[in-house]
């Protein structure tokens, strides 16, 4: 049996989302610039399908583009809102946690002069708001907040941050990074307050390879890339049709069963840290999460590289942290201050709508060997 834990990662894609983009590659395969009708049925398609997407998120047709994925629109906003407020300043204020599809852009960013402020979190690993405040400067242009942090789980303060922003200067863009958050915890871009959202299909059941920006009606910004006039000439390349036609499937399965799934995975997590904890000495829980579908859990004294390999072996798949950062601590659980030995030993398990008290049981017992010394160590 193959155990799948960590779909912060990725998730398998839905059979709806699967059956969609095949029939979208075979059958409706038109380029909606097309003249034509193949064409114009698969630009009708495509309007159909954003509308799906903009419901699920809760806001307007009209304001979003589908872009390649989460990073791409997380580097579209900053690059985007620093050129909207060029003539105002060059400072930003983001939080230590972000994923690296925000560091780094503002890393090349603080390269070329910016200012960068990055607001650390408590040991639950929230920022707080007071810290916000007092980070924001006349010459601040844009705050990057993310709304669930990948490997925590934790919930930030968003609407509230958005709020202190706004009443400091309504010209300060705000951006959230949604990608952890879109279907998993309830909430829209307009009750937020935030100029700019991102989202992505392969955390929810639809492939990779497509995104989803949120960008407030009103607000003019530059694309990122420059090309055709798709996507009212914000995101020109010709429309991925297919990914497209399969995010718009997985995000109507969500609309339908969303509260289903949610309770779900919330229930499946807090059987996992009970089992956990009855089944693994020592083991601790790092942070419960706010979000429904990731927790974090440390063997101290196991590295946790070995035990990934180890369960690997016994066909259970978690990460020790952001897939992204392999083979170095997550710059996540370092900014939590927590003691080297629990830091080294950190496990990210994560759920989806199909996972199972079954698999949950297989990695219990694979922990549970792990530290009694019947494997790897
Ligand atoms: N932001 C967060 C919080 C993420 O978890 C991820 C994916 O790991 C990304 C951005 C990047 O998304 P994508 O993989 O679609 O580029």
């Amino acid at each position: 049996m193959m155990v799948y834990l960590d779909n912060a990662s990725t998730t398998r894609v839905c059979e709806e989302a699967a059956r969609a983009a095949l029939e979208v590659m075979t059958q409706g395969y038109g380029n909606p610039s097309s003249r034509y009708a193949l064409g114009q049925a698969a630009a009708k398609r495509l309007e159909e399908d954003r509308a799906a997407v903009a419901a699920a998120l809760g806001c307007e047709s009209s304001e979003l583009y589908f872009t390649s994925c989460g990073t791409e629109g997380d580097n579209w906003s900053i690059h985007a809102a620093v050129e909207y407020g060029r003539r105002r300043g060059k400072h930003i204020v983001t939080t230590a946690i972000e994923h690296s599809a925000v560091l780094e852009p503002l890393k090349a960013l603080e390269a070329q002069g910016y200012r960068v402020t990055r607001l650390r979190p408590d040991k639950e690993g929230r920022v707080s708001t007071r810290a916000l405040r007092e980070a924001l400067r006349e010459d601040t242009v844009l705050v990057s907040m993310m709304l669930v942090n990948n490997e925590l789980g934790t919930v930030q303060p968003v609407q509230e941050c958005a709020s202190i922003v706004k009443a400091y200067s309504p010209d300060i863009l705000f951006h959230t990074d949604a990608v952890q958050a879109f279907l998993k915890v309830p909430f829209t871009p307009a009750e937020l307050g935030v100029d700019l959202l991102t989202v992505s299909g392969h955390k929810v059941r639809a492939p990779k390879g497509i995104g989803a920006q949120y960008i407030r009606a009103g607000l003019k910004l530059n694309p990122l890339l420059r090309g055709g006039g798709q996507e009212k000439g914000l995101r020109p390349g010709t429309e991925a049709t297919a990914q497209i036609a399969a995010f718009a499937a997985a995000c109507r399965t969500w609309s339908e069963h969303g509260a289903e799934h949610r309770a779900h995975m919330a229930e499946l997590k807090a059987y996992a840290l009970e089992t956990l904890k009855e089944k693994v000495p020592d083991l601790e829980v790092v942070t419960p999460g706010d979000a429904p579908h990731i927790c974090s859990v440390s063997l101290p004294g196991y590295p946790s590289e070995m035990v990934v390999r180890a369960l690997n072996d016994r066909g259970v798949c978690v990460s020790s942290g952001s897939a992204c950062h392999r083979g170095k601590p997550s710059h996540v659980f370092a900014a939590l201050g927590l003691p080297k030995r629990t830091l080294m030993g950190v496990l990210r398990i994560s759920f989806c709508p199909d996972s199972t008290r079954e698999e949950v049981d297989a990695l219990a017992e694979g922990l549970a060997a792990i530290r009694a010394g019947r494997v790897g160590a």
